[in-house]
């Protein structure tokens, strides 16, 4: 393959997605003088990446697998309007092969790894044995898929409970069962099997030994298409519930220097195995004395990629498209180094007193919280209904600050100035990890939320409440004053908003 066939300078990008992510994508591609172009359902025709892009075009009904799933109307539209490059944000198509194929096939640069690297990475059973094979550890388990029951509990004696049963085309944390106990074996084996089926339409499974204190730390990868590989230091995402990730941060309190660059080398082993190329990450489960263990590789852009943009000082989406264009990465490892700390918290519509369960609706009030160190990725705006058929991420707010403290002080700000009414969001369960001693301590693992269960629910009184209740007490007060200042003809004087609080917060610590 010749170099001058390899760069195809790319001039119009289509966004395969929506949402906070769709947005972003689309601020660095004008940043870069590209054009973008949006595909809306019909449930999407008031949002906001339909406004942000330079053109838009409407691809089917309100369900997914009609409209952003749909993968001819996706090619047929990129065709229609010239696109030369699609970029699948997460989530959706991102991961999907066939689709990478398409692209390839119908001369479309599809920003993401080729069709071989998705298809290798995306069934975890063939990942697992990949890593094997480049000398990467994965977690203790079996190699090959398990169907038997007998078989099963075979296996899992070997292995020793606890174990996970894990779906091979597994992802959101779906198809995945903890088993405890020998007589939970074969109920959990069933109930992952027929979960993965209607999830993924596979239900291939795999076991793997649970490891203990389980901590979430992955790595970001770059490859381009020149053989050159970096990371990008690690984000530790041990926050989650329902293995979900909420709370992300970089560094990781867990990591020390010597792991950490023993972890990066095994991540990008672990892309060149796969032949990688473009933005990637790794992640890896690791206990308490920092065994770390390979879980899976995303294929995509993640989520959480702008604490690591924030920290590292790098632009992964403009990466990503030079990486498309066939240009060589323009940094090499040594040149890249951590810068800080960034945290960041995913506001999501649910309730989270109501086993968090999603809450789209109709936003009525919304002041986004600004100023120096923060970021919010986001795409709801006053009087915008969130769509009941996709994800409920409203946004991603993502703090820097020169020191892990100073970052959570700063998160604690930005989350007080949050304001969303009309739909309940995670804003409040997030200024109470904020606030937690584990959290605070940087001493916590994947079993944080249900371990501080009661304290993240409380109905006590939080920061926030106190700091609006302080507020209103100091204006009752000043106006009371006042109207007597005008009938003793004196100058009001008036307890200040701190007094109030530091009232407040006694009083309420005894009810
Ligand atoms: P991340 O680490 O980026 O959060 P997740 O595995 O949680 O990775 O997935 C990212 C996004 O993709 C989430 O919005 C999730 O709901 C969605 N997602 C993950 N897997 C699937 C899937 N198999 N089908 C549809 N959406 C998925
Ligand atoms: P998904 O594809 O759904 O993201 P992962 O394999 O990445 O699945 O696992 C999701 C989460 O489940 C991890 O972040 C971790 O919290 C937990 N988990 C997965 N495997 C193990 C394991 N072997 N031991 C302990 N926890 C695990
Ligand atoms: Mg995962």
């Amino acid at each position: 393959m010749g170099k001058a066939m390899e760069h195809k300078p790319i001039r119009k990008v289509l966004i395969a997605n929506r949402g906070e992510i769709a947005i972003r994508i689309m601020r660095t591609c004008r940043e870069m003088g590209i054009r973008t172009v949006a595909v809306f359902s019909e449930a999407d025709r008031t949002a906001m990446h339909v406004r942000y892009a330079d053109e838009a075009y409407h691809i089917g009904p309100a369900p997914s697998s009609e409209s952003y799933l749909n993968i001819d109307k996706i090619i047929g539209t990129a065709k229609k309007s010239g696109a030369d490059a699609i970029h699948p944000g997460y989530g959706f198509l991102s991961e999907n092969a066939t689709f990478s194929r398409r692209c390839r096939e119908e001369g479309i640069t599809f920003i993401g790894p080729s069709p071989e690297s998705i298809e290798m990475m995306g069934d975890k059973i063939s990942a697992r044995k990949r890593m094997i094979a480049a000398g990467v550890p994965v977690v203790p388990g079996t190699t090959d898929r398990v169907t038997d029951e007998a078989e099963a509990i075979r296996q899992i004696k070997e292995i020793g409970l606890p174990v996970m049963i894990k779906a091979s085309a597994g992802g959101g944390g779906r198809g995945m069962r903890l088993v405890h106990k020998e007589s939970e074996i074969a109920s959990l084996l069933r109930s992952a099997r027929s979960e993965a089926k209607t999830a993924f339409g596979d239900d291939a499974v795999y076991i793997e030994k649970y490891v203990d204190s389980p901590h979430h730390v992955e790595f970001q990868i770059l490859s381009d298409k020149h053989g050159n590989t970096v990371h990008l230091f690690e984000r530790e995402c041990s926050v989650q519930r329902r293995h979900q990730k909420v709370v992300e941060e970089t560094p990781s309190p867990l990591l020390n220097p010597e792991v950490r660059s023993r972890m990066g080398e095994c991540a990008a082993a672990a892309a060149n195995a796969c032949n990688y190329s473009g933005a990637g990450t790794i992640e890896f489960i690791m206990d308490d004395q920092r065994n770390f263990y390979f879980l899976e590789m995303n294929t995509r852009l993640q989520v959480e990629h702008p604490i690591t943009e924030r920290v590292v000082g790098v632009d992964l989406v403009k990466e990503q498209i030079h990486i498309a264009e066939g240009k060589p990465l323009p940094f090499k490892q040594e040149d890249l180094k951590q810068n800080g700390h960034s945290i960041e918290c995913r506001i999501i519509a649910e309730d989270t007193d109501n086993n968090f369960m999603p809450n789209p609706g109709t936003i009525t009030h919304i002041t986004e919280p600004f100023g120096f160190g923060v970021r919010c990725d986001s795409y709801v705006y006053e009087g915008y209904t969130i769509p009941i058929h996709y994800d409920s991420l409203i946004s991603k707010l993502i703090v820097w600050g020169r020191t892990r403290e100073e970052a959570i002080e700063r998160m604690r700000r930005a989350l007080s100035e949050y304001k969303i009414t009309g739909v309940k969001t995670t804003i409040r369960f997030l200024e109470r990890i904020m606030e937690s001693e584990d959290f605070r301590s940087g001493k916590y693992n994947t079993h944080f939320i249900e371990k501080n269960s009661a304290f993240l629910h409380a109905d006590g009184i939080c920061e926030k409440q106190i700091e609006d209740i302080a507020m209103i007490a100091t204006f009752a007060e000043y106006y009371t004053r006042f109207e007597e200042s005008k009938i003793t003809n004196s100058t009001p004087s008036v307890k200040k908003e701190t007094n109030w609080k530091r009232q407040i917060r006694k009083f309420t610590s005894r009810i």
